[in-house]
């Protein structure tokens, strides 16, 4: 089951600077910056309420981050929603005819196990499943 939004990822070309722009935004720190490796990508993170901002910035020009900026500009990247059961709904939303990004869920930024959704089949919106690992 989808629980909440979890996240907005947003991408950005310069990690330092966006940081001082969303402290300044939202008026606290970001609580963790990590880079994830297997993305070449770094994020931070801001806590909202129930919810957070994370900002990705390209950890290699090659990296998916730099591709999207190229292509599309800097901006809101991914919806982040929360599942309590992630592979339940990788199974659900492929038999409902979505595609998804991975076969298996991977290991994300902030703990979590993720799948993205191809933004083909969901209206142009890069969907981001993610599960807390306990
Ligand atoms: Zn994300």
């Amino acid at each position: 089951m989808i629980l909440r939004i979890e996240h907005l990822g947003i991408a950005v070309k310069d990690g330092n600077a966006a940081l001082q722009l969303f402290e300044s935004l939202l008026g606290r720190p970001a609580y963790k910056t990590e880079a994830v490796d297997s993305e070449k990508v770094i994020t931070h993170f801001y806590q909202v309420g129930e919810s957070k901002v994370e900002l990705l910035a390209a950890g290699s020009p090659d990296s998916t981050i730099a591709k999207f900026i190229e292509k599309r500009g800097e901006g809101i990247h991914h919806v982040a929603f929360e599942v309590d059961d992630i592979r339940n709904e990788m199974l659900r939303l492929k038999e409902g005819g979505f595609q998804l990004l991975s076969d298996e869920p991977q290991k994300g930024a902030d703990n979590k196990l993720i799948c993205f959704l191809h933004p083909r089949y969901t209206g142009g919106v890069l969907v981001e499943l993610c599960q807390q690992i306990k």
